[in-house]
């Protein structure tokens, strides 16, 4: 067997003000841009990926097989066409060369410039160069639905966890139905639903009700081969576009079509009725950090879940700190801020040097009427890093990461972590690498959603959210939707969950 394996990921946020050319598509190396052929493979392999699953099958299967691209690009705004045209064109061409199966490791909520579905548009692309080529593709849990991402594919998995651990495992569950499809021992088809249903992504992990009852019954009924896959998604809310929403997707037997429509109605059934507690209800910030303010164990995890670069927001959005400070919380570490400019004069002051500078607030959001507002420090130079850490958490647990080079500002003991490259904080390793101890920290200010959980919430003795203004708010009202699918649940009354 000869297979064609890829990787593309991207989640774009629509609101986003971060553009996403093609060297953005670096996420896991340090060249600009892709990586192609053998230099995908060696980056890929070994890590938590669909795409190192892929290459394990191939290997122990002695089958041959090539990667023509691995693109990975942190979440930000709309893709470029060109950047897309690119991508794609690199894995159709690797597909018109010749090969018995694609397995595809995407995300599944890419947005591309003429391309609002571009995973759907990628499918399309390829099963016109190869009509009867079976086509396996690995999905992030964020994914949102077209028809024609369904229609090109042979076999959709995926992933079962938010934090996402089990990114390999969706590939190899992938694989396996393929695998049994080209061996002859199955015909798959896909079945599937999206719900008119714009959940809250605070609400959607399925760790915790309202979804884990959904997930646990739909893994459940994969692990016991009633069908061949089932996959729940919560969908990327943030995202204008006709396919967004909760959808389930179920891959079974030819045969064995009638009880997969049963289980696609009982999943469905469930994540409708439990509609209303998909919903986050929203905290004002000053109440929030009034609340912080009260407890009196630390360290307290305050997150900022409006400004997440894991999102697609810039992280350089000051106004949580700026209201933290103004409330006076003591024993405060707060970042990484995203701000190269504040980076560099910081680093022309100097350590141990006292300075006042703007920070953060350099980015405007348009899609949302915002304008960035610097935050006025004056501080000492703490200490200055390379920004270069290694994961020890368990998400990429070992994953050599980089915030670019980094500044430690201390603000009359509120220490402000500044960067040059935006970062989620899964990993304390943000902190701990200019050498933060943060069990010593009242409070530690962060911008994420949940994949913070992976690295924090072992240190935290509690973990209060912060509604913080951004593109990625859960305050929907503020989203100008021009091409979501309407009506949809909160933001329309909906009475039934059919698609219309
Ligand atoms: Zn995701």
């Amino acid at each position: 067997m000869r297979f064609v394996i890829a990787l593309m990921r991207h989640e774009t946020n629509t609101f986003s003000p971060i553009a996403t050319p093609l060297s953005a598509f670096n996420r896991g190396s340090s060249t600009d841009g892709p990586l192609y052929g053998d230099d995908a493979v060696r980056a890929c392999e070994g890590t938590n990926s669909a795409a190192a699953a892929f290459i394990d099958i191939a290997r122990r299967q002695g089958d041959e097989f090539v990667m023509p691209l691995m693109a990975n690009a942190v979440p930000s705004g709309m893709v470029t066409a060109e950047a897309f045209e690119s991508m794609a064109a690199t894995i159709v061409d690797a597909v018109r060369a010749g090969c018995d199966a694609v397995m595809l490791d995407l995300h599944g909520a890419m947005v591309a410039q003429g391309f609002p579905d571009a995973e759907g548009e990628l499918l399309a692309r390829i099963r016109a160069a190869a009509p009867d080529v079976p086509i396996a593709v690995s999905l992030d849990f964020h994914a949102n639905f077209s028809p024609a991402l369904i229609d090109n594919a042979t076999v959709i998995a995926g992933y079962c966890t938010y934090p996402h651990v089990d990114v390999y495992e969706t590939g190899a569950r992938a694989a396996r139905t393929l695998m049994a499809a080209l061996r002859g021992q199955t015909r798959p088809v896909i079945l599937w639903r999206r719900l008119p249903m714009l959940t809250h992504m605070l609400r959607q992990t399925p760790r915790a009700q309202p979804m884990k009852d959904i997930m646990d019954r739909a893994m459940a009924a994969e692990r016991e081969g009633e069908v061949l896959n089932a996959s729940v998604f919560g969908g990327f809310p943030l995202a204008d576009i006709p396919y967004t929403g909760l959808a389930v997707v179920i891959v079974a037997d030819t045969a064995r079509q009638a009880q997969a429509q049963r289980l696609l109605d009982e999943l469905c059934g469930m994540a409708w009725e439990r509609r209303a507690d998909f919903v986050f209800p929203i905290e004002p910030m000053q109440a929030s950090i009034a609340h912080a303010k009260g407890l009196s164990e630390g360290p307290v995890v305050l997150v900022d879940h409006g400004d997440n670069c894991g999102a697609g927001g810039p992280t350089d959005e000051m106004t949580v700190l700026r209201e933290v400070l103004r409330q006076g919380l003591d024993g405060v570490v707060a970042g990484p801020f995203w701000d190269p400019q504040a980076v560099e004069e910081l680093i022309a002051a100097g350590v141990g040097r006292t300075v006042t500078l703007d920070v953060g607030g350099k980015t405007d959001m348009p899609a949302l009427g915002l304008k960035g507002r610097p935050l006025r420090l004056t501080g000492r130079v703490r200490c200055i890093t390379d920004g270069s850490y290694q994961v020890t958490g368990p998400m990429f647990t070992g994953m050599k990461l980089s915030l670019g080079r980094t500044a430690v500002l201390d603000v009359d003991g509120t220490l402000v972590v500044v960067c040059e490259k935006p970062q989620e904080p899964f990993d304390t390793g943000v902190f701990t690498h200019a050498g933060i101890d943060l069990s010593r920290q009242k409070y530690i200010l962060i911008k994420s959603r949940q994949h913070f959980r992976a690295g924090f919430e072992p240190i935290a003795s509690d973990i209060v959210l912060v509604a913080g203004p951004g593109v990625c708010s859960s305050d929907y009202s503020q989203f100008p939707f021009r091409h979501l699918p309407r009506p949809i649940y909160p933001l329309d009354p909906v009475t039934t969950h059919e698609l219309s």
